[in-house]
């Protein structure tokens, strides 16, 4: 027999997944020894989950590296996921996932990942953020190829529909009929983001509007199987991180290039052609996450950022060009929107702003004055031809509802017992993290540090699992 059909006749650890999370952990499993097989929902075209859409990871480090510009250490990391999620965060976790993430950039690398300095743009995140070398998507080959010269096993078009556990103790997994049993699991197989009919239980119709930036394939069936068979559940169903993305993307996999990060340099309006929030309230890396749920509060879902031809070129484009007109009525009919109404929108809006020194590297004094709600920041007349709209969504990038886990990244059961043998890593317990809010980059520190913790632990809780049948045989 061949190893490869050993390890898919009988793993010692079942990965459920092929995101960067599931990829840690297979890889640090099999390091550690154990026999690995990877259950990956896509074909390998589409593989890797809304991990192929991301570019970079925040981990601490304690001075500057070569693509790094300065140090970012535990305490700062710390403090920016209390202000990013108002304290709602399992402390100890989140240090240890801090800590946990120094030695990240490290391990990465080792796996054949490779960095890159950060690109200038709009999110400033040079000194706390690696950047990978060529995206998400070559990163994600490193860490197949990485895993499958080490022997790990990938089936993909095997999208997991049930589990049997007894218990809180994994036996198998199901693909349709075929059973897959395994000594541990571990769960990385996402949120349900992608599953429109869960989103509509907790956002109502509205959700029918999101359009879903990675993956079709996240669908909570893991976290759904998990939560029935008596795994705590950890997070809010509605917590999720949403931006406001081009209403033209496709309704999955849109991606990076369809965000749109020109709020500050314009007004938003919504289909009545009114504001309906402060565009200027907080420099862009910090405040760009707060918009999809802003838009998706409004009719129909949909809004539309307006700006002037003194804007166009001061931000990062999305993959469609803007809609543009010589005059503002002009625009108006393009996009659907009431003339009278968005001429008195942009009107009062001019007609508020205070003469101040444009800067949109600082909260600077361009501000209006008597608007409601105001502009606080950046806010100049838009008054030069031609005029400019991108129409936005809701842009859903994933969930926040999860299985709680310990820094083993164990599953706890209901009662506040430890999971014989199942683990979980990434997307599908970011809750324990992430109660709301985000930081740019932590859901790939997320992934990694507690899918390596995942791998390791599933590989010592199979050989724990090995010897107990030996002894009762
Ligand atoms: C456009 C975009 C840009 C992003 N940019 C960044 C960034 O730069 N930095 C950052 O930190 N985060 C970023 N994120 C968030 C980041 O993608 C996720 O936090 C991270 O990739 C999650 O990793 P994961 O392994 O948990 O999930 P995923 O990478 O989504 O992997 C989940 C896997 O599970 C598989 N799966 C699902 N259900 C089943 C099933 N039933 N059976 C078998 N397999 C199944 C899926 O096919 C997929 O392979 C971005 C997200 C998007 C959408």
């Amino acid at each position: 027999m061949t190893m490869a059909a050993g390890v898919q006749e009988r793993p010692n650890v079942l990965v459920v997944g092929g995101g960067n999370a599931a990829l840690c952990a297979a890889i640090a499993a099999r390091r550690e020894g154990a026999r690995v097989l990877v259950l990956e929902a896509a074909d390998a075209f589409w593989r890797g989950g809304n991990t192929r859409h991301t570019r970079n990871m925040r981990c601490a480090h304690d001075a500057a590296t070569e693509s790094l510009s300065g140090p970012y250490g535990e305490e700062e990391f710390f403090d920016d996921l209390l202000r990013v999620t108002k304290g709602k965060t399992d402390e100890a976790l989140a240090r240890f996932m801090i800590r946990e993430s120094k030695s990240m950039l490290g391990w990465i690398e080792e796996q054949g990942v490779r960095w890159q300095p950060s690109l200038g743009g709009t999110l400033s995140l040079g000194r706390t953020n690696s950047f990978f070398l060529g995206g998400g998507r070559a990163m994600l080959n490193a860490l197949y190829r990485t895993a499958e010269d080490l022997g790990v096993v990938i089936r993909y078009r095997a999208e997991v529909t049930g589990l049997d556990i007894e218990d809180g103790r994994f036996r198998a997994a199901f693909i349709g009929t075929e059973r897959v049993p395994a000594q541990a699991l571990v769960a990385a197989a996402g949120g349900f983001e992608s599953n429109i009919e869960w989103l509509k239980r907790h956002w109502g119709e509205a959700a029918e509007n999101f359009l879903i930036r990675g993956t079709r394939n996240n669908m909570g069936t893991i976290l759904k199987l998990l939560l029935e068979n008596g795994v705590q559940e950890v997070g809010d169903p509605t917590q999720c991180h949403a931006v406001a993305i081009d209403a033209r993307a496709p309704k999955y996999d849109g991606g990076i290039i369809t965000r749109l990060d020109c709020v500050v340099f314009g007004i938003v309006v919504n289909q009545e052609a009114k504001r309906f929030y402060d565009e200027g309230e907080d420099i862009w890396p910090k405040r760009y996450a707060i918009w999809g749920r802003l838009v998706a509060a409004q009719p129909d879902q949909i809004a539309y950022i307006l700006f002037d031809a003194s804007s166009l070129e001061l931000f990062m484009p999305s993959l469609y060009p803007p809609i543009s007109a010589p005059t503002m009525g002009e625009l108006a009919a393009r996009l659907g929107l009431d003339p009278g109404a968005l001429d008195k929108t942009v009107s009062a809006f001019n007609a508020a702003c205070r003469p101040g020194r444009f800067d949109d590297s600082i909260l600077d004094d361009c501000r209006t004055e008597g608007l409601d709600p105001p502009k606080s920041h950046w806010a100049r007349p838009i008054a030069t031809a031609p005029f400019y709209a991108y129409p936005v969504r809701p842009g859903i990038t994933f969930t926040y509802l999860g299985v709680r886990v310990n820094d083993e990244a164990r599953m706890l059961m209901a009662d506040g017992r430890g999971a014989a043998n199942m683990f979980a890593a990434g997307e599908i317990m970011a809750g324990n993290v992430l109660g709301e809010g985000y930081a740019a980059g932590i859901g790939m520190t997320i992934g990694a540090v507690f899918g390596r913790v995942a791998g390791c632990q599933a590989a010592k809780s199979a050989r724990a699992e090995s010897r107990l049948h030996e002894s009762a045989s």
